[in-house]
């Protein structure tokens, strides 16, 4: 299952992509009918808060997802609502480019982050694109009951 956010919805796209999904998110340059073409090109469901948007795409027969709420928590839920999580895919994903990230072995990355970091995790990922380094820190504890208290 692949997704297009459309420029509205850049914090969705952010946290669909830490929980692994495939999403496409427009730099401001694309306009409507750049999002329609990669929707079809790549059998994206396209969400987006623009009614018009919306309408154009359902009458090309694309998979859409309207959202309404500006409410984070529920825009999540109408999203992911009845798929079912797989909680290896969480942060398999960068957040900043959508690149699916690699695991690096931990002398690697000696210096590259904070000590306390490096002293407290034994796994890490890189983004061979942008070169961010991710961990599994607190942060993956909370994005985990973050999911438990939406389904
Ligand atoms: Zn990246």
């Amino acid at each position: 299952m692949k997704f297009l956010c459309d420029q509205m919805l850049g914090t969705l796209a952010k946290w669909l992509r830490i929980y692994g999904f495939d999403t496409f998110y427009p730099n401001s340059e694309m306009n409507d009918a750049k999002l329609l073409e990669i929707s079809k090109n790549e059998n994206r469901i396209l969400i987006s808060r623009d009614k018009r948007l919306i309408q154009t795409a359902r009458r090309e027969n694309l998979k859409t997802i309207e959202i309404k709420t500006t409410d984070i928590d529920e825009q999540i839920s109408i999203v992911l609502g009845d798929i079912e999580m797989d909680k290896k895919k969480v942060l398999s994903r960068c957040i900043l480019c959508n690149t699916e990230v690699d695991v690096i072995s931990k002398k690697d990355i000696e210096g590259k982050v904070p000590e306390r970091i490096y002293n407290n995790n034994e796994k890490f990922w890189f983004c061979k694109k942008c070169n961010k380094i991710y961990w599994r820190g607190s942060h993956y504890e909370k994005m985990f009951e973050k999911i438990n208290n939406l389904s």
